[in-house]
């Protein structure tokens, strides 16, 4: 077996994907499932494919739908703003993107007009966050003014983006401000927006029960994390009747003895440059594992085994004390690790961290 490696329970995954799907959908909220914390990994965006609940797919960064089943029928939605420099592969590519630039969302009409397609699009809304989004409410209108007037761009409807920068919680009454923008749109140009996409994982939390409840009107969530993680992204908390263990990152005892807790000599900087301070708690059960901050951010990572601790961490190994483990540990055994959003980013992503896949 190679390590490091993630280990992923597709039976759990897929067990996530669908009791949260349906779930929403019978609230009558569409779902996207967001894939781009998994790379959109073929073996994964299959599944998510799979599941009939999911009604759109969705990803950040264009290169990732490439790993998409090539017999998808699922409208693909490219999350992140286009850059200006990639609308033709945009309207190649995805059926729907966010958009919060009036120059890209004319430059998406032109590259959809050449490639004879039309390039359906959510306009963003800063409600707050500040992350993207139109954000004055008078350019909000000539933008809708304008993109109506488009002849291969259709505005699909609006969306808000939370809890990313500004770390804002999309509590009931800012979702509400959404949904007031879409009647007063809907009122002055005499349309029809289709969807309201309320936010990403944070805005789960507003269902549960006894909460407020979601707005009437938000009929779509983008969802990522809370279906890998089986968390709500609001306050982090676990969701009843989901897994939190779907991934675990495995690694490899390289040595393993007794060695002192203070290092011996004088401090200088460490691999990073930084000068580290010790606490000399005696001889200890000393492990390196073989990862490190090449392959992870370790600070995002916790071993299973809540008594094995890390203690450092350099580009390629990692530093446990054993002394408390509640297991005996040998040369070659293999550690097994919880990732957060962060570090599951950061192992998809890293060609050293094999993937491999259970049932
Ligand atoms: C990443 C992202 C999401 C998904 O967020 P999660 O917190 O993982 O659910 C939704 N919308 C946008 C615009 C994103 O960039």
């Amino acid at each position: 077996m190679q390590h490091p490696q993630v280990v992923v329970d597709m039976t759990k995954l897929k067990h996530n994907l669908t009791y949260l799907s349906q779930y929403l959908q019978a609230k009558g909220i569409k779902v996207a499932a967001v894939t781009k914390v998994l790379g959109a990994y073929p073996e994964l965006s299959a599944l998510y494919d799979s599941i009939d609940s999911i009604d759109y797919l969705a990803d950040s960064r264009l290169d990732n739908f490439k790993h998409y089943p090539k017999q998808s029928t699922k409208e693909k939605i490219q999350l992140r703003i286009p850059m200006l420099s990639e609308v033709d592969q945009l309207v190649q590519t995805v059926d729907i993107s966010l958009n919060s630039q009036i120059e890209t969302i004319r430059a998406i009409n032109q590259a959809a007009r050449k490639f004879n397609t039309s390039h359906q699009i959510i306009l963003m809304i800063d409600l707050g966050d500040l992350r993207e989004g139109v954000f004055e409410t008078q350019e909000i209108d000539q933008y809708v003014q304008e993109i109506i007037q488009l002849d291969s761009v259709k505005l699909l409807g609006l969306g808000v983006n939370l809890t990313c920068y500004g770390a804002i919680i999309p509590e009931y009454s800012i979702l509400e401000q959404l949904i007031q923008h879409k009647q007063r749109l809907e009122h002055t140009f005499d349309l029809t927006l289709d969807i309201i996409s309320g936010g990403n994982s944070s805005s789960l939390y507003l269902l549960d029960e006894g909460g407020e409840g979601i707005p009437a009107g938000i009929n779509m969530l983008r969802i990522g994390e809370a279906f890998v993680l089986g968390v709500e992204t609001a306050y982090g908390k676990k969701i009843d009747n989901m897994h939190q263990d779907v991934f675990t990152l495995q690694a490899e005892i390289i040595e393993y003895r007794d060695k002192p807790s203070l290092p011996i000599g004088k401090v200088g900087q460490d691999a990073f440059g930084q000068k580290p301070t010790f606490v000399d708690k005696g001889l200890m059960k000393r492990g390196i594992v073989a990862i490190g901050k090449q392959d992870v951010d370790v600070s995002n990572i916790t071993p299973r085994d809540s008594r094995v601790e890390i203690i450092g961490a350099s580009s390629d190994h990692l530093i446990l004390d054993f002394s408390q483990a509640s297991q005996d540990y040998h040369l070659g055994d293999t550690v097994a690790f919880d990732v957060s959003y962060g570090s599951l980013l950061n192992v998809f992503t890293s060609p050293y961290v094999k993937k491999t896949f259970i049932n």
